[in-house]
């Protein structure tokens, strides 16, 4: 997969940058935190390696690897 990278514009384009740290304080009524990517738990990856992705169905983000695209709390792959 890692060979991929320089063909990654189309699936960097669906993937939602976030400029701080993934952590939110209570009750500031941000994003649900959903989990994190099977792949990005796989490859034992840090938080600061992993993507922020949406989930239009949990209307919250999950952490993961740039490639992946199944939310980890419902499996939804469309965003
Ligand atoms: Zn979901």
């Amino acid at each position: 997969m890692a060979e991929n990278d320089e063909n990654s514009d189309k699936d960097a384009a669906r993937v939602l940058k976030f400029p701080a740290s993934r952590t939110n304080p209570p009750g500031s009524g941000g994003f649900t935190h959903l989990g994190t990517g099977a792949m990005a738990r796989y490859l034992g990856m840090r938080d600061r390696q992993m993507t922020g992705h949406w989930c239009s169905r949990c209307r919250g983000i999950w952490f993961g690897y740039a490639f992946e695209v199944e939310c980890p709390c419902c499996g939804n792959r469309h965003g």
